[in-house]
């Protein structure tokens, strides 16, 4: 079947069926819009087996997705869909980028889950972008905007959850979603340690992507472990 697409961590197929792509996980990890750029051998295994597990596991608690289901190690199925060209990010622990951005000390806890939206856009680096510019280029109205922010903190309140039996913190995620065919929005992309911040509950120990982005560790053995804790609730 035909690529369709080729991104920095997957490879987009169509199917034989109608309205389904195949999603190949890649063995590539980069940083900082490909700054950073590195083939690790099994990465793509254990994010396809990771996002699968989640995807399974909020789809139980209610949340639909693009996902249909995982067909080999590093390939999957899910729902064609028109991704909306916005990162959506949810913040419980100020960590990355809006330290530096509003000065929040690394950790401090917010009151309550915050919700960040930036423009998927290479060129201009994926900025911060407000819900007035989101109206004035078009990417969603203004009641998309209120269902994509309602849409995130249900799904962080499900991973927040997921992640305490898991004795971790999660810290931040970015999520996009997509229009499938009769223009409902659903969520999309992936769920995994690349696309999350989580920080062990009891300790620094982290299991997430800043171990690529800072070099302080493996991102297998990382990514191995965390899967390791999913599979044993
Ligand atoms: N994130 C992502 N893809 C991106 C940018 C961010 O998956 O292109 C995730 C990142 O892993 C973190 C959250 O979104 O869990 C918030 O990222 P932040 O804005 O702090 O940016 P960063 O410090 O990662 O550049």
């Amino acid at each position: 079947m035909s690529l369709l697409y080729e991104g920095k961590a997957k490879r987009i197929f169509s199917t034989e069926q109608p309205g389904v792509l195949r999603v190949e996980y890649k063995d590539e990890v980069t940083a900082g819009n490909g700054a950073k750029k590195d083939y690790i051998e099994g990465k793509g295994r254990l994010n396809n087996q990771i996002t699968s597990r989640i995807f399974n596991f909020i789809k139980a608690r209610g949340i639909e997705s693009h996902f249909i289901e995982q067909t080999s190690e590093t390939e999957q199925l899910v729902k064609s869909v028109d991704i909306i060209p916005l990162e959506v990010v949810v913040r419980n622990i100020a960590a990355g980028s809006i330290t530096k951005r509003l000065g929040f000390e690394k950790g401090h806890e917010f009151e309550s889950p915050l919700v960040e939206f930036f423009y998927k856009n290479d060129n201009l680096n994926d900025p911060l972008i407000t819900e007035d510019h989101i109206q004035l280029l078009h990417l969603a109205s203004e009641e998309d905007i209120e269902l994509l922010k309602n849409a995130a903190k249900a799904i962080n309140a499900v991973l927040v959850q997921l992640m305490d039996e898991m004795e971790l913190r999660l810290v931040d995620f970015k999520i996009e979603f997509g229009r499938n065919k009769s223009g409902q929005i659903i969520l999309a992309d992936e769920i995994s340690p690349d696309t999350c911040r989580i920080w062990d509950k009891y300790s620094d120990t982290n299991f997430d992507k800043d171990v690529y982005r800072e070099d302080t560790g493996s991102i297998i053995e990382t990514y191995q472990t965390f899967l390791n804790k999913l599979e044993e609730l």
